[in-house]
């Protein structure tokens, strides 16, 4: 890291933070693109100027890449966008990711958050990498030499693809294996194109090949059919035996898709679906697809259940659809709304509001679902109770049961666990959640039960954020390269 001062000594005092500006919510419900511009050249060397150089960057430890924060937002003051997008990438495979979805737990740690607005790292890192593809200064970084080395990557999500970009630049022969139809993994099927375009994924896919990776989309492996609520448009299988006989090492990054179901009286009902059935269609449908089946919130009562990131993904999603009401229930109490915090630098917690909970929703809390109400097998109501919340356990309030209209039921209640079958397949230890079992430090780290076989990313630590899946891919590269040549040269 640099030692000379970062930023502007007073910029924190001269300048206030200037967020992204966000398409009005009329206009953007209209479509599915992304609504929030980067900022200008200049904003962004303001909003670096605000850095304040304090000593210890708590924001590095705040990013689960590391990413060396102070050293850009100083570089961007200075407007040496080229070194700017260095450094960054020297953390980060795919910032252009992170600079739109990560949540920003760097800026919950940043030092100015005590008692004035975070630095805004997130949009400077937005700015950067969206620049540098702009002034053609990404470009494929293929070995220098080959290793003769074959590894299959399982899934593509972003675990496995910051994994595989690693292990093609160290030389080895990478292939990636993905049972949906396109690459990607819940960047592509899960979070919505208004969220993040796809072909933001395209274009870091025609890098990775430049650098020699191969996809190998359409594939399943391990043979068995994955279950109710997990995308999965395989044309072909292959065996988890077959798969360990071609390969020199195999890294698991299968992500951690077993839905949370809601077993409760009218589950069976049509109209009731794990958000994993509905999300990913849209996201089909803004790629071009015909034949996408027909599941639409257009002019209905959509309640979701699960008050998290899917579920506001499905809130975004039901309104360009036009449905008629939105409501979105979670079981959990209101979160407090507050800014100033005492748990800095840590991720608080507390009441958020999403772009696109801003674009219309009924929100409700500590509500736990009795049962789905039909008519003809079709879901028409659901029926609630309000609860309340004692000591970290919940009661139900006597006299507060209510029923409300809904004709789609969006259920958006987390992810239990990978799908067991993979793992079973595979042979491989799990922990007490069913995730794949393996440490992230010290010798043998990111290597499951099973020798030659790695595993990273929301497999390994149940569902997460693509910022944690990036730095598992990136370190358990290094695991596996350790692995086949006994050392190596990537970053831990
Ligand atoms: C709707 C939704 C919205 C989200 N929004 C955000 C957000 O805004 N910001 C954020 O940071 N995080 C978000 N997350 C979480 C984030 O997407 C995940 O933590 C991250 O994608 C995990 O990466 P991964 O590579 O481990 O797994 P995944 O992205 O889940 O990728 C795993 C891939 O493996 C494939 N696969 C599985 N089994 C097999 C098999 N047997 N054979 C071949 N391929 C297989 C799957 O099809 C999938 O493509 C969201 C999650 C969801 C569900
Ligand atoms: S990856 Fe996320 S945590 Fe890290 S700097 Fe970017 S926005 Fe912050």
């Amino acid at each position: 890291m640099r030692t000379d001062h970062m930023g502007k000594i007073t910029g924190f005092l001269d300048f206030e933070r200037v967020d992204e500006t966000y398409e009005p919510k009329e206009h953007r419900k209209k479509h599915y693109r992304e609504f929030i511009p980067r900022l200008t050249d200049e904003q962004a060397k303001i909003q670096g100027a605000r850095c304040m150089d304090c000593g210890i960057p708590f924001c590095m430890s705040g990013c689960p890449v590391n990413n060396i924060i102070p050293d850009w937002n100083d570089l961007v003051y200075r407007q040496e966008w080229k070194a700017a997008i260095e450094t960054l990438h020297s953390t980060n495979n795919f910032p252009e990711f992170t600079g739109r979805i990560c949540p920003a737990p760097c800026e919950e740690a940043c030092v100015l958050r005590i008692n004035e607005d975070a630095v805004g790292i997130k949009s400077i890192e937005h700015a950067i990498i969206d620049k540098a593809w702009e002034e053609g200064w990404v470009s494929p970084q293929p070995p220098l030499q080959t290793t003769g080395r074959k590894i299959a990557v399982v899934g593509s999500g972003p675990a496995g693809l910051a994994c595989a970009q690693q292990l093609a630049r160290v030389g080895h022969a990478v292939s990636v294996f993905e049972k949906n139809d396109r690459i990607g993994g819940l960047l592509r099927y899960g979070i919505p194109d208004f969220k993040m375009e796809k072909w933001l994924i395209d274009r870091r896919m025609e890098q990775m090949a430049a650098e020699g990776v191969s996809f190998r989309a359409g594939v399943r492996v391990g043979a068995e059919r994955s279950a109710k609520g997990v995308p999965d448009w395989a044309a072909e299988t292959i065996s988890a035996d077959a798969l360990r006989a071609g390969f020199d090492a195999v890294v698991l990054a299968i992500g951690a898709e077993h839905p949370r179901d809601l077993p409760v009286p009218g589950r069976e009902l049509d109209g009731v679906h794990f958000a994993m059935e509905y999300l990913p269609l849209q996201n089909k449908r803004v790629a071009g697809d015909k034949d996408v089946p027909g599941l639409w919130a257009t002019d209905k009562h959509v309640v979701i259940i699960g008050g998290g990131d899917t579920g506001s993904d499905c809130v975004g999603t039901s309104n360009r659809h036009g449905a008629k009401s939105i409501t979105q229930f979670e079981l959990l109490p209101m979160p407090p709304d507050v800014d100033s915090n005492p748990v800095w630098p840590y991720w608080p917690v507390r009441l958020r509001t999403s772009s696109s909970h801003e674009e219309g929703v009924d929100r409700d809390w500590s509500i736990a679902t009795k049962e789905f109400l039909g008519e003809g097998g079709k879901v028409k109501a659901l029926k609630a109770v309000r609860l309340e919340w004692k000591d970290g356990k919940m009661s139900e309030m006597p006299g507060t049961e209510f029923t409300i209209p809904a004709d789609l039921v969006l259920l958006a209640m987390g992810f239990v666990s990978p799908v067991q079958s993979v793992l079973d397949a595979f042979g491989i230890e799990k922990d007490a959640r069913g995730n794949a079992l393996a440490t992230t430090d010290g010798a043998g780290s990111y290597t499951t039960s099973v020798p030659g076989l790695f595993a990273a990313g929301d497999v390994r630590r149940g569902q997460s954020l693509v910022v944690w899946a990036i730095r598992e891919g990136r370190q358990c590269a290094r695991a596996v390269d350790e692995f086949l040549m006994g050392s190596s040269e990537l970053p831990r």
